[in-house]
């Protein structure tokens, strides 16, 4: 069918038939489809949503303008198993998860995104580690699979490449939130993956691109249809991001606080552990690896309390060109904010709430995110002692972490106490 009637159709509350959206994706990957035809058909889906079956054929077509990735050949003695963020502010948790999840027996070819907006990428976190490599090659990258168990890395170009193009129209033509596009978009390189399951943390608050229950519910609902009839057995959670998740936000400190966290060193935030450890019982049920998710969570309990946990870490960085001695030394390796700042909440009280949207563009402002998709990120600047809900105010709220005391000014200035809620002591 021609893009333009296919486009028509859409426009006019017709459902897509499989045969077509194929033939659609053929023209995206080809550069047959013209980019005004591509902004067409996203903002017509944008309006019209899509039917399951829709979805599930978009994110096959877009798998399938790409390699998917196999490891039967590797004859690896356990699962193959990934999980993924919808995105948030803080959210360190693949950097641990991932080890854990091998260290109980799974393999995770972990492929992670660069930050979008006010949300952290995981890609970025550890490409502030000095010579850790997020984009080797396959080989390379297969390897640490096989003999670590698991690899973290950034998106390579042979997955999906047709959603890198629907994306970067998407993203400014005003269609990247319609439910259906994303679902697709996420599927389509996590399904390229060669999985044996996925687990889906759908994140939900002021910090998450879900900023109500019911969108979020129905994002995760639709991720898991999807997937499953895409041939990709797959779970969600829905977990909080009403507050920031641990104590840290900004590449560097944030890689800190998941050493911290794996070598069980004391300051363990409990909500962060709480999510680490569910995600890692459901990761280990969805791929038998454990009976029930209950048991899934004390295996991994296990792995982190007698250091295997931090043993994969450190062996996934040395893989990975990073430094062999990291997890002894990794102030060495990290950089290091020069002036690091107290905010004080300026009266007394008890923390309440936080913007956490805008604790987010906070870290940005200050270089440790990007404006524009191709700024450079200063992965030594933002915040640390992240006050959270229920806490008393009487010390700094946070910690700035930043370039020069010019800037401390500024944040200063633009006033982020103001992102948090107090509650006065009565
Ligand atoms: N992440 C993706 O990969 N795609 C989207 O559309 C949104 C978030």
């Amino acid at each position: 069918m021609l893009p333009q009637e296919l486009i028509r159709r859409k426009r006019d509350g017709a459902s897509l038939k499989r045969e077509d959206v194929k033939d659609f994706i053929a023209g995206l990957t080809s550069g047959a489809v013209s980019e005004g035809q591509v902004a067409a058909f996203a903002m017509t889906v944008f309006w019209r949503g899509m039917t399951t079956p829709e979805r599930v054929a978009l994110t096959l077509g877009l798998m399938r303008s790409g390699v998917k990735l196999d490891w039967s050949d590797l004859g690896l003695p356990g699962p193959v198993v990934d999980k993924h963020s919808s995105g948030g502010v803080g959210d360190k948790v693949s950097l641990m998860l991932a080890p854990i999840v091998a260290a109980c027996g799974a393999f995770v070819p972990m492929i992670s995104g660069r930050g979008l907006g006010h949300t952290g990428g995981t890609l970025d976190k550890l490409s502030s580690i000095s010579g850790y490599d997020t984009r080797p090659d396959i080989d390379l990258f297969r390897r640490t699979v096989r003999e670590v168990g698991c690899a973290i890395i950034g998106q390579t170009h042979d997955l999906a490449p047709a959603d890198g193009r629907l994306y970067a129209v998407r993203d400014v033509t005003g269609s990247v939130e319609s439910i259906p596009l994303i679902v697709s978009s996420i599927l389509a390189k996590k399904v390229a993956e060669g999985l044996d399951g996925l687990v889906m943390d759908v994140k939900c608050g002021s910090g998450a691109f879900c900023d109500t229950e019911p969108m979020a519910r129905d994002l995760a609902q639709s991720l898991v249809e999807v997937a499953n009839m895409a041939g990709l057995p797959t779970v969600a959670l829905m977990t909080d991001m009403d507050r920031v998740l641990g104590h840290t936000v900004g590449n560097a400190l944030e890689v800190v606080e998941a050493v911290a966290y794996l070598k069980g060193e004391a300051g363990r935030d409990a909500r962060l552990h709480e999510v680490v450890m569910e995600l890692a019982g459901e990761m280990l049920a969805l791929v038998r690896l454990a009976p029930s998710v209950a048991a899934g969570r004390a295996r991994a309990q296990s792995a982190l309390d007698d250091g295997r946990a931090a043993e994969k870490f450190a062996r996934m960085v040395d893989a990975l060109g990073g430094p062999s001695d990291f997890l002894d030394r990794p102030a060495r390796y990290l950089a290091q904010a020069p002036v690091v700042k107290p905010c004080p909440a300026g009266r007394g009280g008890y923390v309440t709430g936080m913007n956490v949207r805008d604790v987010g563009l906070a870290v940005v402002a200050m270089g440790g995110g990007r404006m524009h998709a191709d700024d450079a990120i200063d992965s030594s600047v933002g915040l640390s002692q992240v006050l959270d809900v229920g806490a008393p105010a009487w010390c700094a709220l946070i910690s700035l972490g930043i370039q020069h005391e010019q800037q401390h000014q500024e944040l200063i200035l633009t006033d982020l106490k103001h992102l948090f809620s107090l509650n006065p002591l009565q």
